[in-house]
């Protein structure tokens, strides 16, 4: 039953909004206005009307939801680089991860959603970078799952040792490989995340010798318009935006 405070998303057709339910707002769009309160008492799956007749069925939100609705002040990393990070980091729910810099939180909130009920400890140089993270987070409600730190990492390092995977997404990743390795466990993964070549070059050559298993991946999804007898790919796709970079520490 959907009380007061929850979080759901509304969705009429391909149009989706992510509201939290309460007694007195009111969500405005162009296929009409809801009254929030009418969602009190509803289940999952339920629908409501909108002023102008139209349906909105009520859905819970996924982390996918998450992170395309969150509020952003830096580049994110994107659901098709995420999934393919959390898999390929072999990462599970229970484990220690690290991950820098937090950013809007994008990541984190994906990886806390994946290591619940362990911990991200998640490094940022900006304080409001890990407010505005901290408040995504805290939203999809995995806050007891994260962990954040004022820190410079090119400097300082991280504080966790024998962590499961270390996360980056940073302008000059190389300068915390030596820092990353130190808090690893043996076999542990590294993920670094970088838009050019030559960032993923410099990142590769200064984990040779401490990693083995240095891969780089592209990732590009392209989704498909399927309506019966004229199913066809949009004609729009993300062509860039970050390569992939994986190894596993050795000692
Ligand atoms: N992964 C984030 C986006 C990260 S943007 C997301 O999905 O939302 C890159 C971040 O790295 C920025 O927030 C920046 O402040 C941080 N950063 C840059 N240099 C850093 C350093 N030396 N130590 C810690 N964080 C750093």
């Amino acid at each position: 039953m959907i009380s007061e405070g929850d979080r759901v998303l509304l969705v009429s057709g391909e149009d989706k909004f992510l509201v939290k339910v309460s007694q007195n707002s009111t969500l405005q769009t162009h296929l009409g206005e809801v009254k929030l309160k009418e969602l009190i008492g509803k289940g999952i799956g339920d629908s409501v009307k909108s002023s102008s007749g139209r349906t909105f069925f009520i859905v819970k939100p996924l982390p996918v939801d998450m992170i395309m609705k969150l509020r952003r002040m830096t580049q994110i990393v994107y659901p098709k680089d995420i999934s393919f990070a959390v898999f390929y980091s072999g990462i599970s729910s229970g484990d220690k991860v690290v991950e820098a810099g937090c950013g809007s939180g994008a990541m984190t909130l994906a990886l806390a959603h994946a290591v619940k009920p362990g911990k991200v400890f998640s490094y940022d140089v900006r304080e409001d970078f890990i407010s505005l993270a901290k408040e995504n987070v805290e939203k999809a409600g995995l806050l007891d799952c994260v962990e954040f730190k004022l820190k410079d990492v090119y400097k300082d390092g991280f504080d966790e040792d024998d962590v499961e995977a270390v996360f980056l997404d940073l302008p000059e990743p190389w300068r915390c490989i030596e820092y990353a390795w130190e808090a690893l466990k043996g076999g542990g993964v590294l993920f670094s995340l970088s838009p050019t070549y030559n960032q993923i070059e410099r990142t590769c050559r200064e984990m040779l010798g401490k990693f083995v298993l240095i891969e780089v991946f592209e990732v590009l999804v392209r989704r498909i318009l399927a309506r019966e007898g004229r199913t066809r790919p949009f004609e729009r796709m993300v062509g860039h935006t970050g390569f992939l970079v994986f190894g596993r520490k050795i000692r």
